[in-house]
């Protein structure tokens, strides 16, 4: 029988996940002002222009796994201020573990069914 968090962990993950939508929303801002001023410099270097293009496709890149990391973060904040969080996997109801929130406190799954997500996704 998988236990659900208790309230001592539950406020530890909200604090985390709190941190990290910070930071997230740091990096997209960093990303959005860099960006703006991409369009205000003068590229007339056809070199200067292929340099700053690869960054702004690796931006982008960086930008869409942000965003995505960062809906996964809304989504566990929300649940902990609906007072609906448990700590469990949303697939099979098995503990996630403190271990593994710690270090992404915004997973859905345990490890089995993230790896099992991740296989069918090829
Ligand atoms: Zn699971």
């Amino acid at each position: 029988m998988a236990r659900e968090l208790n309230q001592k962990h539950i406020d530890e993950i909200y604090e985390l996940l709190l941190d990290s939508k910070r930071k997230i929303e740091n990096t997209l801002n960093t990303i959005s002002r860099e960006h703006d001023g991409l369009s205000d410099m003068d590229l007339s270097d056809d070199g200067d222009f292929a340099a700053a293009s690869r960054d702004y496709d690796n931006d982008i890149h960086i930008k869409v796994q942000q965003q995505e990391e960062l809906s996964l973060i809304n989504h566990a904040i929300s649940k902990i201020e609906k007072g609906v969080y448990t700590g469990l996997c949303e697939m099979c109801d098995s503990e996630i573990g403190m271990k593994r929130l710690r270090v992404k406190p915004y997973a859905k799954y345990c490890i089995d069914c993230r790896n099992y997500i991740d296989g069918n996704k090829k």
